[in-house]
């Protein structure tokens, strides 16, 4: 006990400490106090020895002071907790790089081991603070996952506030054709807004996203969202079936518990019968690469037209062929877009039914990443085999729908 007391007089005479500082010094040699409990607990010794009042110092040589704060740093950042909904959240800072070599230089000298660095122990305090005051809340720090993380800085003495992303899994259908599944920049003016999109800056005045996406980023009063798929369909394709599963991902969101059901008749009253939503849930960051890297399989339904007649057995029998693996050369009305690569699918189930002798229903359940109107037409032989070459003729796909899509978060 002797030997602390020494080394704290030591280390006293050089600088100015507060009692958490003064007590982080000797972090390793009693458990269950805070820093400032046991620095206040060893100044109160020096005194009695020295027999004069305990008082601890107004400034700090080692935090500048700031570990006297603690209380004035909680407040300001409840204050910017305000309004804010959420369940766990984590406390951080930055310090001016200098303190932390002048604390390691002080502790080299006089042979300290394992204090704890500055940082955290205003990040511990302020947490305990956050976390009682915001105890009828629900709110518990977290380290890993927090839903909200502040950051105390010092250097430009300010609170700063990150507020992770929510994500809200769902499927949609899309029951009308001509509508792309996220906005598009006018071709012309590229966005800008110019007389052919009428000033809006967009290709198509409407897009699956901008259906659905508003009334959600409304009600979490995020900042801003994005939309993932699980792959799209073309713009001229509806979407039917059960729906395609997508993620909306909104930015900042200053509410996280919404109503889901509440706001899936709000979407879909609002989308007017274009789109459809359900199946709404929230799900974790994690889930928005499953359903991108998942190729999940497609169920389409297409109108073909052939250029000459086609007997049932004959298209039977090619619908039979179309069945297996697939080499498939990027189209070219995608070629601007995407890599020129060929690519293998795999077609799992096709089948058909004559309307007339020149036009058909067919039905193909397929790979995800399979673009479908070329495995019909064939695509100039970039796609083989094809439904076109296998009858030996050319055909036009006049319609498409997607009816499923075999996807899970
Ligand atoms: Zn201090
Ligand atoms: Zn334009």
């Amino acid at each position: 006990m002797s030997k602390i007391l020494d080394l704290a007089r030591e280390i006293l005479a050089e600088r100015e400490l507060c009692d958490s500082c003064l007590g982080r010094q000797f972090g390793r040699r009693s458990h269950g106090l805070s820093n400032r409990d046991r620095g206040r607990a060893i100044r109160i010794m020096l005194a009695m020895e020295d027999d004069r009042p305990y008082e601890e110092p107004r400034y700090c040589q080692l935090c500048l002071g700031h570990l006297l704060k603690v209380d004035q740093w909680s407040s300001r950042a409840l204050a910017q907790l305000e309004g804010l909904e959420f369940r766990s959240f984590v406390v951080g800072s930055h310090w001016p790089e200098f303190l932390e070599e002048q604390e390691a230089e002080l502790q080299r000298r006089h042979g300290l081991e394992g204090a704890e660095l500055l940082k955290h122990d205003l990040n511990r305090e302020v947490g305990k603070r956050l976390e009682a005051a915001l105890q009828a809340r629900g709110a518990a720090v977290d380290l890993h996952n927090p839903e909200v993380a502040l950051l105390l800085d010092l250097v430009w003495d300010r609170v700063e506030l990150k507020i992770a992303p929510l994500f809200i899994y769902g499927r949609y259908k899309k029951l009308v054709r001509g509508i792309p599944q996220t906005h598009w920049p006018c071709r012309a003016c590229r966005g800008r807004g110019c007389e052919k999109c009428d000033f809006t800056g967009k290709q198509y005045p409407e897009s699956v996203e901008e259906l659905i996406s508003p009334p959600v980023l409304e009600a979490a009063r995020g900042s801003s969202s994005a939309f993932h798929g699980s792959g799209r369909e073309d713009i001229d394709a509806r979407m039917l079936g059960e729906g395609r599963p997508f993620i909306i991902e909104v930015r900042e969101p200053r509410l996280r518990s919404l109503d889901l059901q509440a706001l899936t008749d709000q979407i879909n009253e609002r989308a007017a019968s274009k789109v459809e939503v359900g199946d709404l849930r929230f799900v974790t960051r994690g889930a928005i690469e499953r359903l991108k890297s998942g190729r999940a399989e497609k169920f389409y339904r297409a109108r073909v037209e052939f250029d000459r007649p086609v007997s049932a057995e004959e298209l039977e029998a090619a619908l039979r062929d179309l069945v297996g693996p697939i080499a498939q050369r990027t189209p070219r009305r995608v070629a601007h877009r995407r890599a020129d690569l060929v690519r293998s699918r795999r077609v799992w189930e096709a089948r058909g039914e004559l309307l007339s002798e020149r036009e058909a229903l067919i039905e193909v359940r397929c790979d995800g990443g399979l673009y479908v109107k070329e495995l019909l037409s064939g695509d100039s032989g970039r796609t083989t085999p094809s439904l076109a070459a296998l009858l030996g003729l050319s055909l036009e796909v006049r319609e498409l729908d997607v009816l499923k899509v075999f996807a899970e978060p």
